[in-house]
């Protein structure tokens, strides 16, 4: 067993598998302990990699960053008939939840990662924190990672002033097998990431790889957005009640959204899109719904408890480095406990400050992006995208 301190980390997503291997690398011992009851494959969908969502991988030498994704050759823009009307050359590599998933927790000892395991609270004293599971007796650890997402408890208790608060609009999403594209579409997207802008609304789409982890466009996915202002109250109230009448807060998954909703985005799929992207939407079974919020927190770091990824910073997906800025914040927190030689308090006091201001600074670039999109109309064909988490362009991986 490690001599280091004890490591709890909350949540055992794509930040808290970063935390777990990073701490454990840094001389900790880990326990992860994830709510859901079932692993968290097949939920997901498209992500675009940045070198810090992969940066375990590489320096650990234990996966091929090629293997788990596809190279988007192109930024495309696409215009209202379908022909192209602009490109750039990029080299963004694209890959799926699933594949990022799978391959950290590929790298976490089976023992350390508990899943139907919810964490209800936790308090803490100068030697340690006592953690709360649903089930089970408490559990004593040096640290406490809360990576538990957007609607964190971590968050609520120690900070409950700070709620997620809605954009505006909300992120329509699909998936279909690229082999079901009709050689048209399949071209018009091919090798790329490609946009339509539209008055208020983007849809954008790029190839995936499929759900096992199929890179040849026979098994490929593709993956669409169309981010949809939904105004709040009764509109969004009724979007966001699933076929059984319950009312969902953050997304509602394939199969949940009602057929008066699918019906809608269908036919105006049909009146408004370009017609690729009109086949991939009505070709797609089961479109979900993703709320889009905006989380911003004062602290990260609260003596032994700290906050990483979505629980602290929900970002809109427009930078596409939500997953990034998750490891980003796993990755120095495994620095800063290495750096403090296992004295917990010491490391959070010094990891807070870089990790704050690169929330602060990569949310308010997603939120100029969403705002000139959807309610200013002032995105226009050509534009650079506002991909990077440090800066523009610092995703770009060749
Ligand atoms: C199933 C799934 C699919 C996703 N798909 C995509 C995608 O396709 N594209 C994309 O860009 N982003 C996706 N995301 C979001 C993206 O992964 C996150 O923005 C990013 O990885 C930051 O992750 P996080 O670990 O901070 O939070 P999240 O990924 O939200 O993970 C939080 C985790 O904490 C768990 N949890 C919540 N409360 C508790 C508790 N009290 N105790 C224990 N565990 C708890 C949740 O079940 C969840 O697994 C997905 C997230 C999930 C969970």
């Amino acid at each position: 067993m490690s001599a280091g301190p004890r490591a709890i980390v909350a949540g055992g997503s794509l930040g808290g598998l970063n935390a777990a291997l990073w701490l454990r690398d840094a001389g900790c011992e880990v326990e992860v302990y994830e709510r859901s009851k079932t692993p968290l494959e097949g939920q997901g969908a498209g992500i675009v990699l940045h070198p810090a969502t992969v940066r375990y991988f590489v320096e650990n030498d234990v996966l091929s960053v090629a293997g788990i994704s596809i190279l988007a050759r192109w930024l495309r823009y696409m215009d209202r008939d379908g022909q192209t009307a602009d490109q750039q050359p990029c080299s963004y590599r694209v890959t799926s939840y699933n594949a990022l998933y799978r391959g950290l927790l590929g790298c976490l000892e089976k023992k350390c990662y508990h899943l139907g395991k919810e964490m209800i609270g936790f308090e803490q004293d100068s030697e340690g924190v006592t953690v709360h599971l649903a089930d089970g007796p408490g559990e004593r650890c040096h640290l406490l990672v809360c990576a538990d997402g957007i609607r964190s408890t971590g968050r609520r208790l120690l900070l409950p002033e700070v709620s997620p608060v809605y954009a505006g609009y909300v992120g329509w999403r699909g998936t279909l097998r690229e082999s079901e594209l009709t050689h048209k579409t399949f071209e018009a997207l091919r090798e790329a990431i490609t946009y339509h802008v539209m008055p208020y609304s983007h849809i954008l789409a790029y190839p995936i790889p499929g759900a096992g982890g199929e890179l040849e466009p026979e098994g490929r996915l593709i993956n669409w957005v169309w981010y949809r202002n939904v105004a709040e109250g009764s509109e969004l109230d009724s979007l966001l009640s699933d076929r059984e009448g319950v009312r969902h807060e953050v997304s509602l998954g394939p199969g949940e959204v009602r057929e008066a909703h699918v019906d809608e985005l269908r036919k105006t799929a049909e009146s408004v899109l370009p017609p690729p992207f009109a086949e991939v939407v009505l070709g797609t079974k089961e479109p979900f719904v993703q709320v889009i919020f905006d989380i911003e927190v004062p602290r990260m770091a609260f003596g032994r408890v700290c906050l990483i990824g979505d629980a602290a910073f929900a970002l809109r997906p427009h930078a596409a480095v939500g997953t990034a800025k998750a490891a980003e914040d796993a990755w120095k927190l495994g620095e800063a406990v290495r750096e403090a030689g296992g004295d917990v308090e010491a490391a959070l006091r010094w990891w807070e400050p870089g990790q704050l201001q690169l929330g602060r600074k990569t949310l308010a670039r997603t939120r100029e992006a969403g705002r000139r999109s959807q309610f200013e109309g002032c995105w226009k064909v050509g534009d650079p995208l506002p991909y990077g988490l440090y800066e523009v362009g610092d995703s770009s991986m060749s």
